[in-house]
């Protein structure tokens, strides 16, 4: 049975440059892939790689579209290296479409603060606008000054409010200890990815701090591939999981072992625009747990808003995503 494949590349400004651990990011690239069944139905898929999380580059999916040819047989995936996990993913939705049943019919989101100072006015707008969870970046700046902020930004906003704090690995382990002792009976939900990862030496420290300290850890880029979600579940971690669906590789199995688990999964955005959105939120609105916040309150995001996913809202419904047409993107990106 062959299928037609096409792909696209696209190469998308944001409204504003999106600052990381690696400097300014101002043009999301990525590839569409449109795949036209048998049956005549067609199938579209995004692989959106961030290669400092460890993913390829779009250069590498456009060099394997080429290779698998216009026409693939329902298997090709077999043929797509491992590491291209943003591709695998992309063809595997295209192939496959949308084959899970949403047990959720509306799940909260939460609202994304500006690092430091500038959160202070950032927030009480959201929360009058009805968002209760927020995910702030810390370990921008010197951690007293933020500890002090955090006081601050929990004293504006309504009782019930509640924080994820993304410290992208920033921190030594002592100023990780500093932190966890502090928030220690405030509101913080977790604390994210409060030291680097990559060496044995910061697994240890992880396993540590979440040992030693009551407010959950949860891992980000501890996780980037498949393989990591394997040896966290392995090592009997009950933290939370940062799931970027869009950047893991067989995405569907992995979330079939977190499940098993019992595990804390959050999903979360890897800056996709609304094709790969569309098909990572449904993967969250099918997920068998309890539906945490979810890290898609990310949007507007792109210079030109035809690529965005859904608007940040409170809640997100599953009619939000039904509202998004891949086709229309696909047809945007030429
Ligand atoms: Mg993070």
């Amino acid at each position: 049975m062959d299928f037609q494949l096409d792909f696209r590349r696209y190469s998308l400004a944001f409204r504003h440059p999106v600052r990381t651990s690696h400097g300014s990011w101002t043009v999301r690239e990525g590839l569409y892939v449109r795949i036209g069944r048998p049956d005549g139905t067609v199938g579209l898929g995004e692989a959106a790689p961030v290669p400092a999380f460890g993913t390829e580059t779009v250069a590498e999916d456009e060099a394997c579209c080429r290779t698998l040819g216009g026409r693939i047989s329902g298997d090709a995936l077999s043929l797509v290296p491992r590491h291209l996990r943003a591709l695998r993913n992309a063809l595997a939705f295209a192939i496959g479409g949308d084959a899970d049943n949403p047990r959720h019919s509306s799940i909260g989101v939460a609202a994304l603060l500006p690092a430091g100072r500038a959160a202070l006015a950032d927030a009480p707008p959201k929360a009058d606008a009805g968002f209760r969870v927020f995910k702030w970046k810390v370990g921008m700046a010197a951690a007293d000054d933020e500890m002090a902020l955090l006081d601050d930004l929990i004293g504006a906003l309504p009782p019930g409010s509640r924080f994820r704090l993304d410290a992208n690995g920033a921190w030594d382990r002592r100023t990780a200890e500093r932190w966890l002792d502090r928030v220690s009976g405030r509101p913080v939900e977790f604390v994210e990815q409060p030291v680097a990862h990559g060496t044995k030496r910061a697994d240890d420290c992880l396993a540590g701090l979440a040992a030693d300290y009551p407010t959950p850890i949860a891992l980000d880029e501890s996780i980037a591939g498949e393989d990591d979600v394997g040896r966290w579940l392995d090592l009997g971690w009950r933290g939370y999981f940062i799931i970027k669906p869009a950047l893991v590789g067989d995405v569907r199995a992995v979330l079939a072992r977190l499940a098993k688990a019992h595990a804390r999964v959050v999903f979360s955005s890897a800056l996709e625009t609304g094709i790969g959105a569309q098909a990572a939120l449904r993967l969250a609105f099918a997920w068998p747990g309890k539906a945490l916040s979810l890290g898609f309150g990310v949007w507007p995001l792109f210079s030109d808003p035809r690529f965005d996913g859904p608007r940040a809202v409170p809640f997100l419904r599953i009619g939000d995503l039904n509202r998004i047409n891949p086709e229309a993107l696909w047809s945007a990106a030429s």
